[in-house]
C-alpha cells in the first residue's frame, strides 16, 4: 500500500460516507484505518477518552486522519469510565455507549457500516461478549430504522497483540502515529504496564528502515 497514492477526501463531495471507523488513536485503530480501502468515502469516530492519555489518543487520531486525508472526523465527548475499569478501551457499559453513538452518527450520515477495531484476543468469553454486544446494538437501532440493517464489523476482536502487529506491517500502518501509553507525553514513556505490552509489538510493526515511534 503507498500512503503517497491516497487522495485526500474532496471537500465538496462530504455528503455521506460509506464507513464509520471507530478508532482510538491506538494500534488496532491505526491498523484498522491502514487496511480500509476506501479512505475517501471513511469516517472516523473517535471516543475520547477520561484518562490521564486521553489527549495523547486524540492527538493520535487526528495524525492518522491527516495522514489518510480524511475530513469527517468526529471527536466525541469525554468518555465517563468507572475508576475500577482500568483499560484503555471502554469496557462493559462504556463500549456499549460508544457503539450506540457512533452507529447514530454513520445512520446519520447514511452510513450502515460501522467499524469497530475491538482487539481481545483469545478469551472466548469476552470475544463472545463483544460479537453479542455488537449484535444487540445492531437490534436495538433496527427498533428505529427501516431498510439496510447497520453492519457492525470487528476485525481484530479474537487476536492477539502480535497478530494485530503483524497485520501493522504487512498494511504499512502508522505506528508512529499510533499512541498505547498510559500517560500524555511526547512520546510514550517506555515504563507503564501498557508501554511494556504494546511496545515491543509496535516497534516490531514498523518496516524495515522506517523510525519506529519514541525514537
Ligand atoms: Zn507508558
Amino acid at each position: 500500500m503507498s500512503r503517497q497514492a491516497v487522495e485526500p477526501a474532496d471537500k465538496s463531495d462530504m455528503a455521506g460516507i460509506e464507513a464509520l471507523l471507530i478508532n482510538l488513536g491506538n494500534l488496532a485503530g491505526a491498523t484498522a484505518l491502514a487496511t480500509q480501502t476506501n479512505h475517501g468515502e471513511l469516517g472516523i469516530w473517535h471516543p475520547r477518552l477520561d484518562l490521564p492519555a486521553g489527549p495523547a489518543f486524540t492527538r493520535c487520531v487526528q495524525r492518522q486522519a491527516e495522514i489518510f486525508g480524511i475530513e469527517q472526523v468526529t471527536l466525541a465527548p469525554p468518555l465517563y469510565q468507572p475508576e475500577s475499569a482500568v483499560s484503555l478501551e471502554p469496557q462493559g457499559m462504556a463500549a456499549s455507549v460508544v457503539l450506540m453513538a457512533a452507529a447514530q452518527y454513520a445512520l446519520d450520515q447514511g452510513c450502515r457500516r460501522l467499524v469497530w477495531p475491538v482487539q481481545i484476543g483469545p478469551d472466548y468469553e469476552a470475544v463472545s461478549a463483544a460479537l453479542e454486544r455488537a449484535q444487540l446494538v445492531t437490534h436495538l437501532i433496527e427498533l428505529d430504522i427501516e431498510g439496510e440493517p447497520l453492519l457492525i464489523e470487528l476485525p481484530f476482536v479474537e487476536l492477539t497483540d502480535a497478530q494485530v502487529g503483524e497485520i501493522a506491517l504487512h498494511a504499512d500502518a502508522p505506528v508512529q502515529a499510533a499512541w498505547w501509553c498510559e500517560y500524555d507525553r511526547e512520546k510514550p514513556c517506555g515504563g507503564c504496564d501498557a508501554c511494556l505490552r504494546w511496545r515491543p509489538v509496535a516497534e516490531a510493526a514498523v518496516p524495515p528502515g522506517r523510525v519506529p515511534v519514541g525514537r
